[in-house]
């Protein structure tokens, strides 16, 4: 029989696919014997199997009862019983945390009798036992019974006026139960079910429904999480932090998730249950103030701080109550961090002892590494200071004030900056935060909302500047001083200092760029990141090589640590004011008109390719011959015909358009264009080698790879790379001549194609266009965002190497190729290169390098070293 609940003394954190984070870190704080109150958890087995069947599996409702009865035991209560009630929350728990993205109810197993057996629990506090029935109702009412979360809070705040909701009293309490009663019986027809455990099945099943609410979509998109895994929920007996000012609630790090570095840092609430403090409803005091508040406790939860540390060996992110004096767990996980503080953290760990250099470079990955590399503000310019704020993710954004999400999508989607501006932020504002540049809140701590989804997202954002007073509905802030912002008007924020300014502030690269190209390590996070990078270079297998074509570009490739050039397009050498000269080689009409224009070309082609033999300083350089099609190099048809059809055309325009016509192709990807115009246009290719040898024999050391494009057949490739090996030979030069693969041909002939390569680079832009059937230039805005949001792939396959179709043809290509020549050199070159996944991918298949654009460098050195060191790790294991 299928195993659905799990006792927490039965998991464990390797659990996470079946019990989610949240349960198996629960099991796992349990079997450490630390104070965490006694439950149960129910599998993402039986989530999976509700969301396919609609309807909870057979036997799961029997194990419940089983695990539910167990636990009354324990606990000597029973569930919702009159006179001494047992209480659970029913918590969802996915195996990749979703924070406030699924749903979450306290106080299970209130009604109007258990209310007073609960006050008499508490040592007769009426007001505590009033104040957790109503947030039972106010809670099931939202999650469970889908009533407007409005209706409720609009009653509250109508009681409450000015007062904080800890000033409401037992009878006042009372009131608004019974208001709160009426709302559900008129949004739903029905009375708030008083049954314990009819009240627990329903909350289940809403927590397994959660998992498809829109906001846990999108989220899932944003973060690529699967959407097909599921969330755990977990019944834990209830404790109580809003038993009276010796109770209360918090969060911790065992360091600072900004930064990374040591210390106490973390939020408490006094007097409260555990969604006041991430909902920011009232302010809440630095956790150190516990310390004179609460010692004991305090005292006990460093000690569980630096055990959890110990036993996770890296930083965790906790979540407690205090009843009565005692404390609590609720929750623990490795926490999320910033970019910055990745790097600080794992090298501090590495120093301390917990973990070895490997495994501090597993720790981190490119995504982060891409983060840092983001511009700052700029130290020296005028700015204009109006508040400060906390410095919750870091970062500086730049953008225009709006004051909702739905005008931060709009004004986005028509190109605008925009910083979200909120008193907090909610659930429901996902698809703002996504769309804008920054995020700033004038309530709320660095465990808020905000922060924790901006920093998962890598999203600038200051939250909690309480200094600014918001009002959302005349769409405007106040700073102090009088400074009105008013929607639109520019304003700059700062994640890393929590500094607000008004305009915008210019900014500069960051000091990883600046280190990258050349800066001595001076800070702790750029000396992190040094540590990093050298160790993954040290471990990785995968040579990383730069798609440049200007000597600029080439010279930062080095500085960034490119071992070569993997693409050098020729065609970008094509525009300009030689755009003539190629005019002339399409309208020359006989052959002696075609030489004289390809002689023209010849030595400015000498000059681009001496600068960057130079720039690469004896690293191998691999050339492509000229690839799309002629007429991108010609005048728009519409400007031609319009010229042509009104005076002052020259008798070149006219043969300029006649050409154009001649040229015009349907598909022109598909069309003359790669090694075609090589055999098409005698001398083209004749005269981009001649220039390569000639540019070579000038640079001493100098290491050309010459590559033709877009080679479907063996055939293609013999004659183009006969005439090739002749020039060369006449010039006395040595080169390798290879080839793309960015027909999906060309792969699965591989091992004929490589008896006229020295070396294959995978194109996977054109292989993905060409394998998909998808137009490169224009699937991706015309419906990529549908076949995302029906989950035909997480990710845009030309992001991300699809590794089960494109993959499958590299996996060809590779093997094949090399059957018949061991030693063929093999690379990629298409945007993948640059890609984290894509790089593992890369790695596995047994490729010699990646090749990506020279900012991408970095990202892909540390990945390459991160694939190789997972390999390492398997191997011992
Ligand atoms: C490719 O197709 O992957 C490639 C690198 O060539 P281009 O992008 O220039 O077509
Ligand atoms: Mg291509």
């Amino acid at each position: 029989m299928a195993k659905y609940v799990y006792d927490f003394t039965e998991g464990n954190r390797n659990l996470k696919d079946l019990l989610g984070g949240k349960g198996a870190n629960l099991a796992e704080m349990t079997n450490l014997g630390l104070p965490v109150p006694p439950g149960f958890t129910i599998t993402t087995d039986a989530c999976r199997h509700y969301l396919a069947a609609g309807a909870v599996p057979d036997g799961l409702e029997q194990e419940v009862a089983e695990h539910l009865d167990a636990l009354e035991k324990q606990m000597g209560r029973r569930l919702g019983q009159a006179h001494d009630p047992l209480l659970v929350s029913v918590r969802s728990g996915a195996k990749f945390s979703m924070p406030g993205m699924m749903e979450t109810v306290l106080n299970i197993g209130l009604n109007d009798e258990s209310v007073h057996g609960l006050a008499k629990q508490a040592g007769g506090n009426d007001r505590f036992a009033w104040d957790s029935y109503r947030r039972l109702i106010q809670m099931f009412g939202k999650t469970v019974l889908g009533i407007d979360g409005d209706l409720f809070e609009h009653a509250l705040d109508a009681l409450k006026g000015r007062r904080q909701d800890t000033d409401l009293d037992a009878g006042e309490l009372q009131g608004l139960v019974e208001t709160f009663k009426g709302i559900v019986r008129e949004q739903t027809g029905k009375d708030f079910p008083t049954d314990p455990r009819e009240q627990m099945r329903l909350a289940v099943m809403a927590v397994f429904d959660s998992w498809n609410a829109p906001r846990a979509i999108l989220y899932r998109r944003q973060e690529r999480i699967p959407a097909d895994l599921g969330t755990a929920v977990n019944i834990v007996a209830m404790v109580f932090g809003n038993v009276g000012n010796d109770s209360g609630t918090g969060v911790a790090f065992t360091r600072d998730p900004g930064t990374g570095r040591q210390g106490i840092y973390g939020d408490y609430l006094q007097n409260a249950q555990g969604e006041d403090v991430v909902a920011g409803i009232r302010n809440t005091i630095p956790l150190e103030e516990l310390e004179r508040i609460d010692k004991r406790s305090y005292d006990e939860l460093l000690g569980i701080m630096e055990t959890l540390e110990n036993h996770y060996r890296d930083l965790c992110d906790i979540e407690f109550t205090i009843e009565r004096g005692k404390l609590w767990m609720l929750q623990t996980r490795v926490g999320k961090r910033t970019a910055a503080a990745a790097f600080c953290i794992a090298t501090q760990l590495v120093d301390q002892g917990l973990i070895t250099i490997d495994e501090a470079v597993t720790r981190v990955n490119g995504d982060q590494l891409a983060q840092l590399m983001f511009p700052r503000f700029d130290g020296g310019a005028a700015k204009k200071k109006i508040a400060k704020g906390m410095n919750a993710s870091p970062g500086a954004a730049v953008g225009k004030a709006v004051f909702s999400s739905e005008r931060a999508v709009e004004l986005a989607g028509q190109g605008e900056d925009v910083i979200l501006v909120r008193r907090e932020t909610n659930p429901d504002d996902l698809a703002g935060m996504i769309a804008a540049r920054g995020i700033l809140t004038s309530r709320g701590g660095k465990t808020s909302h905000a922060a924790v989804v901006a920093r998962g997202m890598g999203k600038t954002c200051v939250c909690g500047a309480e200094e600014l007073e918001v009002s959302t509905r005349e769409r405007r802030f106040t700073a102090p001083g009088g400074v009105v912002v008013s929607e639109g008007d520019l304003i700059s924020i700062d994640g890393t200092s929590g500094e607000i300014y008004l305009g915008e502030v210019p900014v500069v690269d960051s000091a990883v760029v600046e280190y990258f190209e050349g800066a001595e390590p001076e800070d702790e996070l750029v000396k992190a990141v040094d540590r990093i990078m050298r160790h993954a270079d040290s471990a990785r297998r995968l040579g990383v090589r730069a798609n440049a074509d200007t000597p600029e570009d080439a010279a930062r490739s080095r500085r960034f640590g490119g071992q070569g050039i993997g693409l050098c397009r020729t065609e970008h050498m094509f525009l300009g004011e030689r755009r003539q000269l190629v005019e002339d080689l399409v309208l020359a009409s006989t052959g002696e008109e075609r030489q004289a224009a390809l002689d023209a070309l010849e030595p400015l082609q000498k000059a681009d390719f001496t600068e960057i033999f130079r720039a690469m300083d004896g690293n191998p350089v691999t050339i492509r011959l000229i690839d799309p099609p002629l007429h991108e190099f010609l005048p728009d048809i519409v400007d031609l015909s319009v010229k042509v059809a009104t005076d002052g055309a020259t008798d070149k325009d006219r043969e300029l358009l006649a050409a154009v016509k001649r040229l015009h192709e349907q598909n022109p990807m598909l069309g003359l264009r790669g090694v075609r115009l090589g055999l098409v246009i005698p001398g083209l290719f004749a005269m981009q080698v001649r220039a390569i040898a000639q540019a070579a024999k000038e640079v001493p050391g100098a290491r050309p790879e010459i590559m033709i494009p877009l080679v479907a057949a063996v055939q293609e490739l013999e004659s183009v790379r006969e005439e090739a090996a002749r020039i060369l030979a006449e010039a006395g030069v040595e080169a390798l001549i290879g080839t793309m693969i960015e027909v999906p041909r060309a792969a699965l002939t591989a091992a004929q194609i490589a008896e006229a390569a020295e070396f294959f680079s995978f194109g996977t832009n054109d292989l993905t266009q060409m394998t998909w059937g998808f137009s490169r230039d224009d699937v991706e805005a015309a419906f990529f965002s549908r076949y995302l949001e029906q989950g035909i792939f997480g990710v845009s396959p030309f992001e991300t190497l699809d590794r089960e179709g494109v993959g499958r043809l590299i996996r060809i290509a590779v093997e094949e190729g090399r059957s018949t020549r061991p030693d063929l050199h093999l690379g990629i070159c298409g945007e993948h290169g640059g890609d984290p996944d894509s790089v593992h991918f890369c790695h596995d298949v047994g490729l010699d390098y990646v090749s990506c654009s020279p900012f991408r460098i970095p990202v892909a050195r540390l990945e390459a070293g991160r694939a190789a060191l997972a390999d390492s790790d398997s191997d011992t294991r």
